[in-house]
């Protein structure tokens, strides 16, 4: 049974409006560049079955997931559920391979990123028999290690190395080269300068051992957002014949990081694509002088109606949200009136002051996020990035179909210090 306390309400006319502003800014300036929706960690928390069918939907001809496990079953939900005129997107799946996952990979039709020898030995056993039955070269990705140390093979004699077994492969195919910015949010950023050379001079060395692959891909939702990279991006794949391709998420739900010493061009025209809401338990009426809580953080200073919320930290409600006396906290929206959290966040149950609002009813829903609290609000408090908060989110994602709501404006957290 799904959990009717807490659930994600998830905006498909908002995801669907957040691809195309993205699509659009991908190829502003005359040249073209593919959209690669990344759906990764369970879609930041939106589900990623149900936000890979919308965009696929929409047209999204590329998905990035985190693992094979979660690429399975996002073709799983994609074959059952996409009407069978529409194409199949391609299903990057982003972080790494076992050799473990090497069949599932081949089994699910995914893309796989890979940069070692141990993966390309696994996935060319995987997808020998394919091959020997007269299916093309099985396609692969191969990331270059420009600056970020983490994943990929840095350019010279360990990218010749990979190349040379690579070669050594005809069951497998390079479809595609990738690099990832260290520092995509701060424009002209020194380090970017350097994994650009690097990515070049990979490139150029790949080139060289007369593999052309179709796809050349660098970027995120702030180098699309801040856009000075996206020529750049157009220009190197256009030199080896390729097709160039973006890899925006966050930007996808409706968030964007503040651009450091450039102009954000996209952030205004986003909208938060998920509202997460839940129930409300029971209410309370607490007489001046109780204290509220673990650790009694917070003394009520005059009588005070409470309101017991089914959710807390375990759900993704960040400790860092719960009030004491002399410093407030994070806030709901009941009615569309913002409501303080009071005393501390528990695992599974919080406590909201909703003396203001006297017809509050067990009927009520209980805004926690999306409707005059952002993910961004929920960080601040936190000491966290929106990506946190959005991939902490545990409660259950459904689709709506409401349309655009005007922006809201941001209530003032109404403390009872
Ligand atoms: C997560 C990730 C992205 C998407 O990043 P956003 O900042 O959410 O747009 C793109 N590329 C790679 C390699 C990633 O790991």
């Amino acid at each position: 049974m799904e959990s009717r306390k807490t659930w994600l309400e998830i905006s498909e006319q908002r995801l669907r409006h957040n691809y195309r502003v993205l699509a659009a800014a991908a190829s502003a300036g005359g040249r073209e560049t593919t959209i690669l929706a990344v759906i990764k960690a369970n879609a930041y928390g939106h589900g990623a079955t149900l936000c890979a069918q919308v965009l696929a939907a929409e047209g999204a001809p590329w998905l990035g997931v985190t693992d094979a496990e979660e690429g399975a079953q996002v073709r799983r939900s994609l074959v059952l559920n996409l009407p069978s005129r529409m194409a199949q997107p391609r299903i990057l799946v982003m972080t790494g391979l076992l050799p473990s996952d090497a069949d599932q990979i081949v089994e699910s039709k995914l893309t796989p990123v890979l940069w070692t020898e141990v993966q390309l030995t696994a996935l060319a056993q995987a997808a020998r028999a394919d091959f020997a039955r007269g299916d093309g070269p099985f396609p692969i990705h191969l990331e270059i290690d420009t600056g970020m140390s983490r994943q990929g093979a840095p350019p010279g004699a360990p990218l010749d190395l990979f190349l040379d077994r690579l070669l050594a492969h005809p069951e497998l195919h390079l479809e595609g080269v990738l690099t990832h910015f260290a520092s995509a949010e701060i424009a002209s950023a020194t380090i970017t300068d350097h994994q650009r050379t690097r990515f070049e001079a990979a490139l150029h060395q790949i080139a060289a051992r007369g593999l052309a692959p179709e796809w050349i891909h660098a970027g995120n939702s702030s180098t699309v957002d801040e856009a000075s990279c996206m020529p750049w991006l157009q220009e190197i794949a256009n030199r080896y014949g390729a097709r160039s391709l973006a890899r925006p998420g966050l930007a996808l739900y409706g968030y964007a990081l503040p651009i450091q010493g450039g102009p954000n061009l996209l952030r205004h025209d986003l909208k938060p694509v998920l509202t997460w809401k839940c129930r409300i338990l029971a209410f309370l009426e607490i007489p001046a002088g109780a204290t509220i809580g673990y650790n009694a953080t917070f003394t009520t200073r005059r009588p005070m109606r409470l309101a017991l919320l089914p959710v807390g930290y375990a759900d993704g409600l960040r400790r860092e949200l719960s009030a004491t006396n002399s410093r407030s906290g994070g806030w709901v929206t009941l009615r569309g009136k913002s409501v303080a959290i009071v005393g501390r966040i528990s695992m599974n149950l919080t406590t909201v002051d909703v003396t203001a609002i006297e017809d509050a009813t067990l009927e009520d829903e209980i805004t926690l996020l999306g409707d005059g609290i952002t993910a961004d609000d929920h960080a601040l408090l936190a000491g966290a990035v929106p990506y946190e908060i959005l991939c902490g989110l545990r409660s259950h994602p459904k689709l709506t179909h409401s349309a655009f709501a005007p922006p809201h404006d941001r209530p003032i957290p109404s403390g009872q210090n």
